[in-house]
């Protein structure tokens, strides 16, 4: 019996995924240089695609990376001189933050408590903020902001704001005209293997980390916003990409086209209330989140009274597979995944085992 992956990324493949891979060995795709004719036409069948699917407008750019925690440092190196503005409500927005420290910068956080949201309208933004940096859908307590809350914190002033996309994308939808840096990895909402991660940049943002580069205020190693975007307007990357998974991508957000993104949208949608509605009414486990203005649509959260272990042991001998809780919560709570991949089929399924 084959298993059903409930899991936060890697994920459940995206029912296509296997066709493709198959047509990848076919066509050679493995072994062809990625100086090549052959690469750059995929690499622009995958840009192509991914703009239209998420609207993403001609100002900004699209590079390709390992992971999107490569892609968190490479945002603070190429676009902060000192000062950034991190809001932290879990592990990867901690994470987040933890970089920019690293790297020497001078970072401050707002940060509240596991399961809450913020309330970004009463937000003051210290005034030599240069970026800021928040998580859209904190994959660790299943905490999303809604993006209407998100687009606040632009105030008309000149900093640039960074958001992690990674386990919401493709649902949600980004206003790219008030956010300048944009990154999601495909092991999540686009059902692909682990191992490439896609960072959308404004030309604003390119334009400050230049400024920066200029002003000898920026120590970039080789793979910087300068380097990818010279290679980028010959559709190639500087180093030897991950060309299997740019290939993959390309025809997944295609057939993510075909189906239709408002209706991919719609279904997650559906399949996250049943879900919520379901543990609502649950005599026993509730959903973590308690606000539903903050509940993640895409990986959601459930309070199991310390029975995770149990539970999902059980569901694994039934061939689904879900996610324990992130850190501290790994006993008392599971997570579940509702991505594209995901049929409203299998999720009641899942539920029914509850
Ligand atoms: C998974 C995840 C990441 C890290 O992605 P990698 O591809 O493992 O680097 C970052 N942020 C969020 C919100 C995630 O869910």
């Amino acid at each position: 019996m084959k298993n059903i992956y409930f899991t936060c990324g890697p994920s459940q493949l995206y029912p296509t995924v296997a066709k493709h891979f198959e047509t990848a060995l076919y066509e050679e795709i493995m072994s062809i240089s990625h100086r090549s004719k052959k690469f750059q036409e995929i690499y622009y069948f995958t840009q192509k695609n991914l703009r239209t699917l998420l609207k993403i407008p001609k100002s900004h750019h699209i590079f390709f990376l390992c992971s999107s925690l490569e892609a968190m440092e490479r945002i603070i190196q190429n676009c902060v001189f000192k000062n950034c503005l991190h809001f932290v409500n879990g592990s990867f927005s901690r994470k987040f933050y933890h970089f920019a420290k690293i790297l020497k910068k001078r970072p401050v956080k707002i940060e509240v408590p596991a399961g809450v949201g913020f309330d970004l309208e009463k937000i003051n933004i210290p005034k030599n903020t240069e970026l800021i940096c928040l998580t859209h859908n904190e994959t660790s307590t299943g905490v999303s902001t809604p993006l209407q809350y998100v687009n606040l914190v632009k105030q008309n002033k000149k900093h640039l704001i960074a958001l992690d996309i990674v386990s919401s994308a493709p649902y949600v939808k980004v206003d790219f005209s008030l956010i300048d840096l944009v990154f999601f990895s495909v092991q999540k909402g686009f059902g692909l293997p682990a191992g490439l991660s896609v960072l959308i940049i404004s030309s604003r943002a390119i334009a400050r980390s230049e400024q920066l580069r200029k002003k000898g205020r920026s120590s970039v190693g080789h793979h910087n916003f300068f380097s990818m975007l010279e290679k980028e307007k010959i559709c190639q990357t500087p180093e030897t990409p991950n060309v299997l998974e740019i290939y993959l991508l390309g025809k997944v957000c295609r057939d993510m086209l075909d189906v239709g993104i408002a209706k991919i949208r719609q279904e997650t949608e559906i399949k996250a209330k049943v879900i919520y509605d379901y543990f609502d009414n649950h005599p026993k486990y509730k959903p973590f989140v308690k606000d539903p203005i903050f509940r993640s649509k895409t990986t959601i959260t459930i309070d199991v009274q310390d029975k995770s272990d149990k539970i999902i042991d059980r569901l694994k001998t039934k061939g689904m597979i879900v996610n324990s809780g992130y850190g501290d919560f790994k006993k008392s709570q599971i997570r579940i995944a509702n991505f594209p991949a995901h049929t409203l089929n299998q999720m009641q399924n899942l539920l029914s085992n509850f």
